[in-house]
């Protein structure tokens, strides 16, 4: 059993269950042994692999995505080119890599990271030893904003609701019959008060009874903080992460260890927990803060609109065959409909009144 498995039931032992966001949350960030405070998880060796660790392509046409919003705003300089939960900071790598090409726009860019993890920022360091890194969004310098968060969302903690006929209850985390501080095991529980319904967004209040609504009041603030800053001082923000363009009901609460599936209430920190991202409540926050927004539209259609196909044939031009071969895997999966391609959604965020974005 793990530390932060005693830990969780200590608490449940001394003060009853508690909320699944809770729980999320302790699980990824609690200082000592959260599952990002402890490990780099990506890649072939890790829990998962994301779309920079594909393949450079990803971070290219994001950097260049920027350039191209950053030049339709009037070349702001300088600006803030800020990066949540940058993982290893491949992205960031790729895309300096591509602002590089455009005049002007690396000497305007200050890099800003936003990284809880000591491990991960270790590594972003020695891609990116330029950066500047802060624990919270709001700990960023004021001015023009250029952000991007890829899988980042999907990493908040969520809230879960199940309804019942005494009305939407919270699913809170408890220890099951049995089982003890020293051998800890857990299962979700209903709070025995029901919730008011108006905590959920409208399109989820009439789902049958026994369905489960999801809320990430954590993602909706960040959201909602983005879209201030883009609207006091200008600028754009690219959201990539998979989940669903509009609000509904049903339980997306997954846990990944080693590339499988696993229980999310087993072993709390040693697998990844992750939710879904609902697109509609987080394009809606932005808006409540200012912001105007696009999309989400599906990754795969993005990346074309880029010009990802040109780009792979321009790298294959210089590739041996078995390169060739790997630049067209890893096309396939990052555009691919049954890959990332369609799983994975862009939903772009800019300033009020700014031009509409490339690829939307
Ligand atoms: N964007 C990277 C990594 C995705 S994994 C990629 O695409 O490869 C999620 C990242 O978010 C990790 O870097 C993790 O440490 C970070 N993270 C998770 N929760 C966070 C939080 N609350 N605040 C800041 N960073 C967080």
């Amino acid at each position: 059993m793990t530390a932060l498995a005693r830990h969780i039931a200590r608490m449940i032992a001394a003060t009853g269950p508690i909320p699944i966001s809770h729980y999320m949350a302790l699980a990824l960030g609690h200082p000592e042994h959260g599952y990002y405070m402890t490990r780099d998880p990506l890649g072939a060796g890790g829990d998962f692999t994301t779309a920079p660790e594909v393949s450079q392509m990803f971070g290219e046409l994001v950097g260049l995505w920027i350039a191209d919003t950053w030049i339709a705003q009037g070349r702001p300089s300088p600006f803030i080119l800020a990066e949540l939960g940058p993982g290893r900071g491949t992205l960031m790598a790729d895309a300096l890599r591509a602002l590089r090409s455009v005049p002007g726009a690396i000497d305007a860019a200050d890099v800003h990271f936003v990284e809880t993890s000591p491990t991960l920022r270790a590594s972003q360091q020695r891609l990116v030893p330029k950066a500047t890194w802060h624990e919270r969004l709001d700990e960023l310098p004021g001015g023009p904003l250029f952000l991007v968060a890829n899988e980042f969302f999907d990493a908040l903690p969520i809230a879960q609701y199940v309804k019942t006929e005494r009305g939407w209850c919270e699913r809170h985390v408890a220890l099951t019959d049995g089982a003890s501080e020293e051998t800890p095991h857990f299962a979700p529980v209903l709070a025995p008060v029901a919730t008011p319904a108006n905590v959920l967004p409208p399109a989820m209040r009439d789902a049958p009874p026994g369905s489960i609504g999801e809320i990430s009041p954590a993602a909706a603030g960040i959201a909602e903080t983005i879209g201030v800053r883009l609207a006091a001082h200008g600028g754009a923000a690219l959201i990539i992460d998979y989940g669903h363009p509009r609000s509904a009901a049903g339980d997306t609460l997954q846990a990944l260890r080693t590339h499988q599936y696993v229980d999310p209430f087993d072993a709390p920190g040693e697998a990844d927990l992750t939710a879904h991202v609902d697109f509609e409540a987080l394009a809606a926050a932005a808006m409540r803060g200012g912001a105007a927004t696009y999309g989400p539209v599906e990754q795969g259609a993005f990346l074309k609109a880029l010009g990802i196909e040109a780009r792979a044939l321009a790298l294959k031009t210089h590739a041996t065959a078995a390169q060739a071969e790997a630049i067209d895997v890893a096309l396939a999966r990052l555009t691919g409909n049954d890959e990332m391609g369609s799983l994975f959604k862009v939903l772009a965020l800019t300033a009020p009144r700014a031009p509409v974005p490339a690829g939307f």
